[in-house]
C-alpha cells in the first residue's frame, strides 16, 4: 500500500471500530440501517471516494476504493455494500450524465447526505437482465416531454432509503438494445416501494421492491441516449464485480482474524487448539486463499485505473473472492465450534453475509460464463 492507501485504511479502521462495530450485533438482529453512520462516513469523504473533487468526491483510484471497501467490510458488509452501490450510481451519472444531471444529483450523493440505488433486476429478469419488461413510453405530460414508467423492480439494495434511483426500462425492441436508463427520484408521483425482503444476511442493508405505476419522468432524466441503458448497466457491473470482490476479501479477513484469535486462546486436550495441525492447515489455507483473492481484486481494480479494464479478470476477482469468503467464513464457524454457531461471536454473521456475495452483481455461475466466453474468444482469434 502507498501512503494514501495506508492513511485511508487506518482512518477507516478507527472509524469502523469506534462507530460501526458496537452496533452490529443489535442492528443485524433488528435489521436497522443507521443513516447517521452513512452521513458521518460521508462527512469524512468515504461516500464519494472515486468521483472527481469538482463534484465533491475524493478523486481516488479504484484500487484505493477497493482497499477502503475491504476495510469497512471487516465490521459491516452491509455498510460496505451500501457505499459500493451508491458509488456505482455516482460513477454512472459521472460517466453517462450531462452537466445538468451531474450538478443536480452528484453533490448530495458524494457528500453522503443521500444514497443511490441501481435498479436492473425484475422478477422475470435476473441473470438474464436483458429480458426486463418495465416499460418507459415516450409521452407528453402536462405539456412536458418525457417518459411514462410502468412495471416493477425487485431486489433493490437501499430501496426505500435511497433518494436517487437509476432505473433501467424498456423504450424499444426486445433485448439489451431496447433498454434505456433513467434517473428517478424518491417522491416522484407513481413511484412507490413494495415488499421489503427478509434476508439471511445483509440484514442492515434494506433490499426492496420498487413499483412504477404511470410514473412520469421528464426527458431530462434520461441518461445518455435512448437504447444506451443496457450498455450503461453492464459498464457499471464491470466495476461492481471487483468492488464486490473487495468486500468479500474484508469479510473473509475478519473471519480469519476471529478464527486465529479464538484458536490461540481456546484450550482442549491441555493445549491451544491452534496447535492442532488439522486446524493449522485450515487457517493456512484460509490465509492463502484470502491473499490470492486480494491480489486478483487489486489487479482488476488497477487495470481499470490504468485505462485497460479487463472484464475477464474482473469476473475472476469476483468469483474467487466471493467463493473464498464463503469457504473461509464457513471454516471460521467450524474453528470456533459450538460458539461459532451462536450470535455471541460475529463469525456466523459474516458467513450469512458472505453467501449473497456469490449471488449479486452476476451470480458466480454467470461469472464463469463470462470467463469461458472470453477464453473462447481469445482462442478463436489465435
Ligand atoms: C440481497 C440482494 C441484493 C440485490 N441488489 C440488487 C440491486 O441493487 N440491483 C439489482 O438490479 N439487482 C439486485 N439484486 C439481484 C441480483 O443481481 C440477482 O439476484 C442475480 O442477478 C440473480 O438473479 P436471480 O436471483 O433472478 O437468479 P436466476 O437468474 O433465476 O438464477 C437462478 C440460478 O440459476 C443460475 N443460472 C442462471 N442462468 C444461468 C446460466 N446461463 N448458466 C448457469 N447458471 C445459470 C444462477 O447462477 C442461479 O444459481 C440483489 C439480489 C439480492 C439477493
Amino acid at each position: 500500500m502507498n501512503e494514501i492507501q495506508l492513511e485511508l485504511k487506518n482512518q477507516l479502521e478507527k472509524f469502523r471500530l469506534q462507530k460501526i462495530e458496537p452496533h452490529m450485533e443489535h442492528d443485524d438482529e433488528s435489521e436497522t440501517f443507521r443513516m447517521d453512520i452513512f452521513s458521518e462516513l460521508g462527512s469524512l469523504g468515504f461516500t464519494g471516494m472515486t468521483l472527481p473533487e469538482e463534484f465533491g468526491g475524493m478523486g481516488l483510484s479504484y484500487e484505493d476504493f477497493s482497499i477502503a471497501l475491504c476495510e469497512i467490510a471487516k465490521s459491516s458488509v452491509s455498510y460496505a455494500v451500501t457505499i459500493s452501490v451508491s458509488c456505482m450510481v455516482q460513477a454512472i451519472i459521472n460517466e453517462f450524465g450531462n452537466s445538468t444531471q451531474k450538478n443536480k444529483y452528484l453533490p448530495a450523493l458524494t457528500s453522503g447526505s443521500e444514497i443511490g440505488a441501481f435498479c436492473l433486476s425484475e422478477s422475470g429478469a435476473g441473470s438474464d437482465a436483458a429480458a426486463l419488461v418495465t416499460s418507459a413510453k415516450k409521452c407528453q405530460h402536462n405539456g412536458q416531454a418525457g417518459y411514462m414508467l410502468n412495471g416493477s423492480k425487485i431486489w433493490i439494495t437501499s430501496g426505500g432509503i435511497a433518494k436517487t434511483y437509476i432505473v433501467m426500462a424498456r423504450t424499444g425492441e426486445a433485448g439489451g438494445k431496447g433498454v434505456s436508463a433513467f434517473i428517478v427520484r424518491d417522491g416522484t408521483p407513481g413511484f412507490s416501494f413494495g415488499k421489503k425482503e427478509r434476508k439471511m444476511g445483509w440484514r442492515i442493508s434494506p433490499t426492496r421492491e420498487l413499483l412504477f405505476h404511470n410514473c412520469f419522468v421528464p426527458e431530462g432524466n434520461l441518461l445518455a441516449n435512448e437504447g444506451d441503458g443496457f450498455k450503461i448497466a453492464m459498464a457499471a457491473l464491470d466495476k461492481g464485480r471487483f468492488t464486490i470482490g473487495a468486500i468479500a476479501v474484508g469479510c473473509a479477513e475478519r473471519a480469519l482474524d476471529e478464527s486465529v484469535r479464538y484458536a490461540l486462546s481456546r484450550h482442549q486436550f491441555k493445549q491451544a487448539i491452534f496447535d492442532f495441525q488439522g486446524l493449522q492447515f485450515m487457517m493456512a489455507d484460509m490465509a492463502t486463499e484470502i491473499e490470492c483473492s486480494r491480489l486478483l481484486v487489486l489487479q482488476a481494480a488497477g487495470d481499470y485505473d490504468r485505462g485497460t479494464p479487463n472484464a475477464k479478470l474482473a469476473c475472476m476477482a469476483k468469483l474467487k473472492a466471493t467463493d473464498t469468503a464463503m469457504k473461509v467464513t464457513t471454516d471460521a464457524v467450524q474453528i470456533l465450534g459450538g460458539v461459532g454457531y451462536t450470535r455471541e461471536y460475529p463469525v456466523e454473521r459474516f458467513m450469512r453475509d458472505a453467501k449473497v456475495l456469490q449471488i449479486v452483481e452476476g451470480t458466480n455461475q454467470i461469472q464463469r460464463v463470462v470467463i469461458a466466453r472470453n477464453l473462447k474468444k481469445e482462442y478463436s482469434t489465435h
